[in-house]
């Protein structure tokens, strides 16, 4: 093929990159790649991780493992990893327990639709395949939560089938071998990149090469300060030839940060409290939670008022039908969900009168100790260990 005639397998021009470098031309050309894998490979051989998902080929712990890592680092994931694999060691097992079990071993973790999604998908392998696990690229991406990267990974690392993947370490390591200063989050970008991974892909061995990628663009091609005089492909990176590893790939554009304030209401009744479980609809539905609002910027300028407490009791009865008393603020607790940044104000309250109902999400009374046992925010639990904390000192 002639360089400037090089393009991807589903007609993407690749002269979006210079393509008339020869060094480039030569390399997509493919007369220097078996020479960059042995080197990738050699590198891995040497330099791998050893990760408690590497021991295994079995295509349900590389699943539970890809779906953890995804926004996770892999250091708060290994005891998550290894806590799910010891409670649902099968996807037989995953699928016979309710969802509710399975956001309690994710809770703190985060990001919970990947909890929910995996129950899903486990009991559409179950029901569907037989607890078998597709072996196809396509049949892994049309189950829930699985996207082209994580049923590429699947499909590779248990399998070796020949697929390529990107994802964020790879993304970064790709967009530098070329020399890519355009946006890769882009379509055109996203062609670019998926067509040089299956590029660099070798016949055989798919699984441990992707996984050499990764490993590489993770702890050697990192964001910040790329270790070039160590990488095995520094004589094939462009973007260190040229001197703007640091410049490519371009940075993601950072969502606008929003202000919110909340409060959650601890609502006593006796040695009880009110919980309610999130609905289907809301953040972490699934997960219990103490009675919570936003409140509008009126609402928490005066945050210590009558009118606020007032305001509260009337939400409070709304949602759950428990009329009570707001009584002092307990604590504040500060935490960050995705591009949010929450300011979370506690109240203590006392339940006057009334049943509590549903109204789509399920309340109960609970006695702290009996909180351990549901799964909760995390800054449910943190209200939760408080009281707890209160009522064995008896204050
Ligand atoms: Fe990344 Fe530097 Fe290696 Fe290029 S030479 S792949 S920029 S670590």
């Amino acid at each position: 093929m002639s360089p400037t005639r090089a393009s991807t397998s589903n007609g993407t021009s690749l002269s979006a990159i210079n393509v008339a470098d020869p060094h480039l031309a030569t390399f997509l050309t493919g007369a220097s790649l078996p020479a960059f894998r042995k080197r990738l490979l050699a590198w891995y051989a040497a330099h791998a991780r050893d990760l408690p998902w590497r021991r295994t080929r079995d295509p349900y712990d590389v699943w539970i493992s890809e779906i953890m890592l995804q926004q996770t680092t892999v250091t708060a994931v290994i005891p998550y990893y290894l806590r799910f694999l010891a409670a649902f060691p099968t996807v037989v097992a995953l699928a016979s327990v309710e969802e509710h079990d399975v956001l309690k071993l994710w809770e703190g973790l985060g990001y919970y639709s990947r909890g929910r999604n995996l129950h899903r998908a486990a009991r559409v392998i179950v029901d569907e395949y037989g607890g078998e696990f597709p072996v196809t690229v396509a049949g892994l991406a049309a189950l829930p939560g699985i996207g082209r990267y994580t049923a590429g990974a699947i499909a590779s690392f248990s399998r070796d089938v020949r697929a390529p993947i990107v994802e964020a370490n790879t993304l970064r390591l790709y967009a530098r071998l070329l020399g890519f200063a355009g946006n890769p989050r882009s379509t055109a970008g996203q062609r670019l990149l998926w067509d040089f991974a299956e590029r660099l892909l070798p016949s055989r061995d798919c699984g441990r090469f992707n996984q050499a990628l990764m490993e590489l663009g993770a702890t050697v091609c990192t964001p910040v300060d790329p270790d070039c005089q160590s990488c095995p492909l520094c004589r094939d990176c462009l973007a260190f030839r040229d001197g703007t590893q640091h410049q490519i790939p371009v940075p993601k554009p950072r969502p606008a940060v929003t202000q919110v304030v909340e409060a959650a209401i601890a609502v006593r009744k006796h040695d009880r409290y009110l919980l309610r479980q999130r609905g289907p609809t809301e953040r972490w539905a699934g997960l219990w939670d103490f009675p919570r609002f936003e409140l509008s910027s009126g609402d928490h300028a005066v945050q210590d008022s009558s009118p606020l407490r007032r305001s509260l009791a009337q939400r409070l009865a709304e949602l759950t039908g428990s009329s009570a008393e707001i009584g002092e603020l307990l604590t504040e607790i500060h935490h960050s969900v995705t591009r949010y940044r929450i300011r979370l104000l506690c109240f203590e309250a006392t339940h006057r009168r009334g049943s509590i109902r549903s109204r789509g999400a399920e309340c109960r009374w609970l006695r702290p100790d009996e909180l351990e046992s549901l799964a909760l925010s995390v800054s449910g639990r943190r209200l939760a260990q408080l009281l707890a904390a209160r009522d064995l000192s008896g204050t």
